[in-house]
């Protein structure tokens, strides 16, 4: 068997003309402000990726760079005059921030109604309540994925008796792994999250009607992990070089083993990624709506 694959774009094509008609009822239009308190490249390539996702959906981006001196007064002083000002609908953080700054802490004093990356801890309750509401973006990436494969999902307790799917999560990240576990879990899916501490993968993965994988190592998921005609979800995103020494991007699991055994399996690049980033989007005019704008 050869499986289907479940692709990104159509579906990040759908959410962003969502945003745009979004966008194109209001009044004035949203703004995303991004705080990059670090020196760290792939921080601000993200930043970069963020701007263009932004102005081609019509939400204006601002870059708040504090650089890699930046310390915790600072980056909670922005925080703070951004929370403020009124014309700012979104914040996020970027990823690393600068060493002696707690991340969590910042993540903290954004204001949870303008929180796009779904990081506060009023957030991941929403979560916890079945809420896509501001939930961290790849988790909702997963989530609309998993709808688009045709899993089975139900919205209620008398539908599913008996019915409910079995997901394995691979990583139990706080804004991956466990919320992605909580919004399948509302939709009556039996979860499996496993972790560094699990002793037996293969006897979890294989058992799972979906299968999603979010660690950040290369090659965890092999074909035996996967059960015949389950859906996979990658999200790992891994930079590797290949036999000719030249680098590429890859996921988690090995994609060529998982092909054949798998019904549908996400692309790396081409499946998560391009969906996180429209979920982003799409947080920024929740945000807008939470503000009554
Ligand atoms: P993370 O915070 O580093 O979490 C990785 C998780 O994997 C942790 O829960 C970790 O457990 C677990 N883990 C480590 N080794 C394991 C093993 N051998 N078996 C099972 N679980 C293991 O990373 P993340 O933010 O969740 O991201 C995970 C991956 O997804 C990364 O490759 C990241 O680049 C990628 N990502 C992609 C997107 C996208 O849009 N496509 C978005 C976000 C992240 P412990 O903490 O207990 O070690």
């Amino acid at each position: 068997m050869s499986a289907r694959l479940l692709e990104g774009a159509p579906i990040a094509d759908r959410i962003k003309d969502d945003v745009k008609a979004a966008i194109a009822e209001m009044a004035t239009p949203p703004k995303l402000a991004a705080i990059l308190a670090t020196d760290n490249k792939g921080a601000a390539f993200y930043a970069k990726a963020q701007k263009k996702a932004c102005e081609e959906v019509g939400i204006a981006y601002e870059l708040v760079e504090l650089g890699a001196e930046a310390d915790q007064a600072t980056v909670e002083g922005n925080i703070g005059q951004l929370n403020a000002d009124a014309n700012v609908t979104g914040i996020i953080l970027l990823m690393p921030v600068a060493e002696g700054v707690d991340s969590r802490a910042c993540q903290r004093a954004i204001d949870p109604d303008k929180d796009v990356d779904g990081v506060h801890p009023a957030n991941l309750g929403r979560v916890v309540q079945g809420s896509t509401t501001l939930a961290p973006c790849t988790a909702q990436a997963v989530f609309e994925l998993a709808k688009a494969s045709g899993v089975a999902l139900f919205d209620e307790p008398m539908q599913c008796v008996g019915k409910g799917i079995e997901v394995c999560v691979v990583g139990h990240s706080e804004i991956v792994g466990k919320p992605s576990a909580l919004l399948l879990l509302d939709k009556f899916c039996t979860i499996t999250v496993c972790h560094i501490g699990t002793r037996d993968l293969k006897a979890h993965s294989t058992k799972a009607d979906l299968l999603v994988v979010a660690v950040g190592k290369a090659g965890l998921v092999k074909g035996e992990h996967v059960k015949p005609g389950a859906v996979v979800i990658d999200v790992g995103i891994n930079r590797i070089k290949d036999d000719e020494g030249k680098t590429k991007t890859v996921g988690d699991v090995v994609f060529d083993e998982a092909v054949e055994i798998a019904s549908q399996i996400t692309p790396v690049p081409g499946g998560v990624g391009a969906v996180t980033t429209a979920m982003l989007l799409k947080n920024v005019i929740d945000a807008a709506r939470l503000q009554g704008k």
